[in-house]
């Protein structure tokens, strides 16, 4: 899952509202900026297999320091506490915390059984959304509406970048989508931890555009 992990994020914004949209997409994607770095260390494994699901050609072989339910209350954990440390806001910490939870188990809908429980478990969850291309891109597109609606809600524009800014980043994110789902398989493990980096920028991204944002009090 791609886009749905930042609807949860931009939508997070209204229970956060003094959290960075940075911050919270880099929570809500924390997995994913992790799981490129493992897999070019060679401590993870990803295959390119045309057909594993419907959506995607990733057979996702072996993860489970990135995408194990246990580290993902681990890395939840450690994101939500580091910045308690340094912010001293709880409610953050701990909306922070869940969203790197939650995108364990958003990622449980949409794989297929691959996602460990624990380091060593031979244990794999995932319910399969990705069999569907229709399934997956309703699913994802209608959560990534409802969250940006209620993050233009919640902020308004400073100026342009605050504005046509948003409204490009948000077309940025769709035609990735857009590629991930329609595109041609990626070439290799290693093209697919590189374009998956990309999440950091689309991070910087997200907390370059809030600061040109504020927020609506009324
Ligand atoms: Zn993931």
């Amino acid at each position: 899952m791609f886009l749905g992990h930042y609807a949860v994020a931009i939508g997070a914004k209204k229970v956060a509202p003094k959290t960075s949209l940075g911050t919270l997409f880099a929570a809500a994607a924390f997995l994913d900026l992790v799981w490129p770095v493992l897999v070019l260390a060679g401590d993870e494994r990803v295959a390119v297999a045309p057909g594993a699901t419907a959506f995607t050609p990733l057979d996702f072989e072996h993860y489970p320091i990135s995408h194990s339910l246990v580290m993902s209350v681990v890395w939840g954990a450690v994101f939500g506490t580091v910045y308690f440390l340094v912010r001293r806001d709880r409610r953050a910490a701990a909306v922070l915390g869940a969203l790197v939870v939650s995108h364990w188990a958003l990622d449980a809908v949409v794989h297929r059984p691959d996602l460990p429980l624990t380091l060593g478990g031979d244990a794999r969850i995932g319910l399969g959304l990705w069999n569907s291309i229709t399934g997956t891109l309703a699913v994802e597109l209608a959560m990534f509406a409802a969250g940006l609606w209620s993050y233009v809600r919640a902020t308004r524009a400073d100026d342009g970048i605050g504005g046509v800014g948003l409204a490009v980043f948000v077309l940025f994110l769709l035609v990735i989508y857009a590629g991930a789902a329609f595109g041609p398989p990626p070439p290799s493990a290693n093209a697919i931890a590189w374009s998956d980096m990309g999440q950091w920028l689309v991070v910087l991204l997200a907390a370059w555009i809030d600061r040109h944002r504020s927020l609506r009090t009324a």
